[in-house]
């Protein structure tokens, strides 16, 4: 990948040139992102979960700020990534199908650190974050081989290992180890499996949706792949654990704002189906996003919030300018500054198969299916298992929802059709491979 010099990078502004200036000791905060794919909110422990999946996230969380309500934009990783890193919903940025590629007039969160004199890196798991969708734009060096959490965080400690260079460092971290098949190491999976050997499967090679290669499950099979996905969580965050307390045994951390987000929750047949990118239940939305580091001071956030609010709060919290986004910075929110609307609805969407749109309303949840123009409403919060269809029971509530929703519907239409698509190149035998190993089987152009 391309690398710049200190030089080119001076030339971007005085802010950045002052700064550069006394490269070497650039007193700017370093920017860890980490997305940990398809980690449901409700599933870590700050977030209320009883088992003891996520003891690192807790502690982040615990000397961070904690977003209560965060709604992802998509429920499979291409359009909630593309999202993440552009502060656009799906149908503004314009990747919605397995076949685009993000186009190049749109700014990246990357490419915005990097003009302001970030040395900008990325290692994921591949699959719908390879290079071939546009993602990798903005990096000075992006891998995307589908290495693993272990191996990435290792990787990342060793190149940090090495004398720094100018400027200040921003990393972006991606993992799939949570992600179908649920395969933790024996150690992890022994940690919490509650099934006698009955209701064990086999899960490699299983992975798929709508159901678990189609094959009926008994509920104690399904406990068992959440004992799994479980277990997952837990290997996850004690590797980020040993990454972080490396980090900071060597001093980098106190200077590092961590941000750990996901990019879609998964599904337990809540609804009928294992896994996700098929539905937008709650399930298959509500995400972590957890800040620490440098000037953040320890809080919740209850307002609903979504992945597009991430880059414009990551860029004012760096202080640097952040562009008209949809998505919004929460920094004065997060200090308490701001007036908190918990009515501010986070919306969602799904092109790749079944169109779907939803709007979180504070503890209200529509669902609207284009194709059936079948519409469901829940209450979130006191039923999250979203089983009772509240719609029908206020009718002047459910209008005004309805309609919210439905000019939102329009607006994502308009500007689907002002972004002619960028088509993706076809994925290599490798890439082809790792598709169908987290499930993807039938990537239909
Ligand atoms: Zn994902």
């Amino acid at each position: 990948m391309r690398r710049l010099g200190v030089l080119r990078r001076c030339r971007v502004g005085w802010v950045a040139l002052a700064l550069c200036l006394g490269c070497g000791d650039d007193p700017r905060p370093n920017l860890l992102l980490i997305s940990i794919d398809t980690l449901r909110a409700d599933r870590i422990g700050a977030y209320g979960y009883e088992r003891e999946t996520t003891p690192t996230l807790d502690a982040l969380a615990a000397r961070g700020v904690r977003f209560e309500t965060v709604i992802a934009e998509s429920s499979w990783t291409l359009p909630s990534h593309v999202t993440l890193f552009t502060g656009l919903p799906p149908s503004f940025h314009g990747v919605v199908r397995p076949n685009q590629r993000l186009a190049e007039t749109i700014p990246t969160l990357a490419e915005i650190l990097r003009q302001h004199g970030y040395r900008t890196s990325g290692i994921t798991g591949g699959v719908f974050l390879e290079e071939r969708f546009g993602v990798a734009r903005g990096f000075d060096q992006y891998r995307d081989d589908g290495v693993d959490f272990s191996t990435a965080l290792r990787i990342v400690l060793r190149i940090l290992e090495r004398p720094p260079r100018a400027g200040p460092f921003f990393w972006f971290i991606h993992t799939y180890d949570v992600h179908c098949p649920y395969d933790p190491p024996a150690r992890y999976a022994r940690m919490f499996d509650s099934r006698p050997p009955r209701d064990r499967l086999d899960t490699r090679g299983r992975c798929g949706n709508p159901h678990y290669n189609r094959m009926p499950l008994r509920p104690g099979q399904v406990a068992f792949l959440s004992d799994r996905y479980d277990a997952g969580i837990r290997y996850a965050d004690d590797l980020l654990g040993d990454f972080l307390a490396k980090l900071d045994a060597s001093g980098r951390l106190d200077h590092t704002i961590v941000a750990v987000v996901s990019d879609h929750g998964d599904e337990f047949l809540e609804h009928g189906r294992i896994g996700h990118r098929n539905t937008l239940f709650i399930e298959s939305l509500r995400i972590p996003w957890i800040l620490a580091g440098p000037g953040i001071e320890p809080g919740v956030v209850t307002e609903p919030v979504g992945l597009a609010d991430v880059m414009p709060t990551l860029l004012d919290l760096l202080g640097l300018p952040v562009p008209d986004l949809e998505g919004r910075s929460m920094r004065a929110v997060m200090r308490g500054e701001a007036r908190r609307n918990g009515e501010r609805p986070v919306f969602s969407e799904n092109q790749w198969g079944e169109e779907l749109y939803s709007a979180v309303f504070g503890d209200h949840h529509l669902i609207v299916r284009r194709q059936t123009q079948q519409v469901q409403l829940f209450d979130w919060r006191r039923d999250p298992r979203e089983s009772r269809d509240l719609l029908g029971e206020r009718p002047a509530r459910d209008e005004t929802l309805r309609r919210l929703l439905s000019e939102r519907i329009g607006r994502l239409d308009a500007a689907r059709n002002r972004n002619a698509p960028e088509i993706a190149p076809g994925p290599s035998d490798p890439e082809q491979a790792r598709l169908r190993a987290l499930g993807y089987v039938e990537v239909e152009p």
